[in-house]
């Protein structure tokens, strides 16, 4: 039966501690109150120590899951997590490009918050050339948009520069999470600059003095695309998505 709840797509990296990646993603979806679909890319072996390495799926792989999901059910909504390969990158892109998915929010996983190379060198330029004119949003954070534009970022007016020329290759839509500002500047504020077709808004939320919560890009992205699935305008998206990890911050701060 074709359930009534908008389907979801991610397409990611699966994180069996479940700190990141799908898990982390089908969570968020859920909690939007949309029907999570989930296609693997990589099989990655990590807990909260770190990543210990990863098998990548081919695209053949990718597609065959993907195929039947969209012939059973409209896809409202996509968010692309990690990529690691330039040949699974050409095979989303070629679906986005047939229009078997939506334009998607794109996460451009990199590293892992440990370190680890999420992304061979080679498929960063593919993912700049072949996804990210593709995509609705892309949604980098300062380490990722520096490594992405090639040039520092240390305030709001750098990252309203870097979101300029990200969008440059393509992408209607960048939102650079500040979070990692935080240790350079003398602000205690998390902000967030969304540029959307040139529009500039600038989100301000409170700063949670945690220790680093793994799989915060993951949820972000993937509650912008429940609650774009759900009808919310863009904005209205963006601000609901950061509401919604600002808790699993807090929420995270009293664990353990
Ligand atoms: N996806 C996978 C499978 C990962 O292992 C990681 C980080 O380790 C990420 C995505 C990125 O996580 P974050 O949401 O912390 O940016």
């Amino acid at each position: 039966m074709i359930s009534p709840n908008p389907v979801v797509l991610t397409v990611a990296g699966y994180d069996p501690s479940g700190g990141a990646g799908i898990i982390i993603d089908v969570r968020t979806i859920v909690e939007f109150g949309c029907r999570p679909a989930a296609a693997i890319t990589s099989l990655t072996f990590q807990n909260s120590a770190g990543v210990f390495g990863a098998t990548h799926e081919p695209a053949s792989s990718l597609r065959a899951q993907i195929v039947p999901v969209t012939e059973e059910h409209e896809i409202a909504a996509v968010k692309i997590g990690m990529i690691p390969t330039a040949e699974l990158i050409f095979e989303i892109a070629a679906m986005v490009h047939n229009k078997r998915l939506p334009s998607p929010i794109v996460d451009p996983v990199l590293r892992s918050s440990s370190g680890y190379q999420l992304i061979d060198e080679d498929a960063i330029e593919v993912l700049r050339t072949e996804l990210f004119p593709l995509a609705r949003l892309i949604t980098p954070n300062i380490p990722e948009a520096e490594r992405l534009t090639g040039m520092q970022i240390s305030d709001e007016h750098t990252m309203r520069e870097a979101a300029r020329r990200l969008r440059e290759l393509g992408a209607l839509a960048v939102l650079i999470k500040g979070g990692h500002l935080e240790h350079r500047s003398a602000e205690r504020q998390a902000i967030d600059l969304l540029d959307d077709e040139g529009e500039i808004t600038v989100f301000r939320g409170e700063w949670i003095d945690a220790p680093p919560v793994r799989g915060t890009g993951c949820m972000l992205s993937s509650a912008i695309a429940a609650s774009l699935a759900n009808g919310a305008d863009f904005v209205e998206s963006v601000e609901a998505a950061k509401k919604y990890v600002t808790a699993e911050i807090r929420n995270s701060k009293f664990q353990n």
